[in-house]
């Protein structure tokens, strides 16, 4: 038997309320998810990278309007878009990140691309964007990534003085949809891909947990490999991905117990809502959440897919 390979990924931490969910936009999201998915899976089923096929995995999920990542993000107090994303390849612990890119279609492509070209881990704003220029981006203006459903938003939070996750349009349920994705390829290697438009009204500069390395994404070849979503500043304060690991790593908890001590325990005690997926060196994934759903997909090393949203599912 060949060596075991696998793939998962998620859409946010939070759903859109089941009353509130139409059939059409459920099967758009559902679609969306099986076809990021899908283009991980195939890489990984011909032999390839876990680093590509986590690329390949969250580019269909930025470029869809449903998710708080590329076209769709979330909006800024100054109503423009800012994202963050980071990559890690658990081969050689090597990672990139940029936060606070405005004009660039795939952030999670050149978060790969910081780390393979240049000598550094993180680059910001203007920088990271010369840097993309330099490599050959396109220039993508601001209104390829705005939508009338995060400008809506957006005037909502306003009115109340508040922050706010993608769709928190509706207050009585917590919203996420940053997107990211785990995997293990067949030659053992393991990685980490995550990137998002950030909080709805978001200022000065803010970046989240979905751009800092052991916060948002984390992998290391031999143990696990991390994405998660929530509400950043808490992931950042509990170096959520980075605690996975090292739970795993200096305690041999297994997978499941080592997320859920963090989501279920040590997050939630300081107030941190939302979740993670993880995938271990023996390709078992472990999706753990304290919020009411996550937008989330997996292909088993058995080849089997599942799609699910909701935490009771
Ligand atoms: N973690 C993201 C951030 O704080 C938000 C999200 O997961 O939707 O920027």
């Amino acid at each position: 038997m060949s060596n075991p390979f696998s793939i998962a990924i998620h859409g946010g931490a939070g759903t859109i309320l089941k009353e509130q969910m139409s059939k059409e936009l459920k099967q758009s999201i559902i679609s969306d998810l099986q076809n990021s998915v899908r283009a991980g899976y195939k890489v990984l089923e011909q032999g390839g990278d876990a680093l590509d096929a986590v690329v390949a995995a969250v580019k269909v999920l930025e470029d869809s309007p449903n998710f708080n990542a590329g076209k769709g993000s979330v909006l800024t107090h100054k109503e423009i878009v800012e994202m963050d994303a980071s990559v890690m390849n658990g081969e050689k612990m090597q990672a990139g990140a940029v936060a606070g890119v405005r004009h660039i279609k795939n952030p999670i492509a050149l978060a790969r691309d910081v780390m393979n070209n240049s000598k550094h881990v993180f680059l910001v704003g203007e920088g990271a964007e010369e840097f993309a220029f330099q490599n050959g981006y396109d220039y993508t203006e601001q209104d390829y990534f705005y939508t009338e459903r995060r400008y809506e938003q957006l005037q909502h939070m306003k009115s109340k003085g508040e922050y706010a996750l993608s769709e928190s349009r509706f207050p009585d349920d917590k919203k996420f949809g940053t997107v990211g994705a785990v995997a293990l390829d067949s030659h053992g290697n393991l990685a980490a891909a995550t990137s998002t438009g950030g909080i709805t009204n978001k200022q000065f500069g803010r970046v989240g947990d979905s751009a800092i390395i052991g916060a948002g994404t984390f992998a290391e070849n031999g143990n696990v490999a991390v994405s998660t979503t929530g509400m950043g500043e808490l992931f950042i304060r509990k170096t959520v991905a980075g605690d996975v690991a090292a739970r795993m790593r200096y305690l041999q908890e297994d997978i499941q117990t080592a997320c859920e001590t963090i989501i279920q325990g040590e997050l939630k005690d300081i107030g941190g809502e939302g979740g993670l997926i993880a995938i271990d060196a023996r390709g078992n994934v472990h999706f753990a959440m304290n919020s009411s759903g996550m937008y989330r997909a997996v292909v088993d090393i058995h080849g089997t897919e599942t799609v699910k949203i909701y935490a009771d599912e």
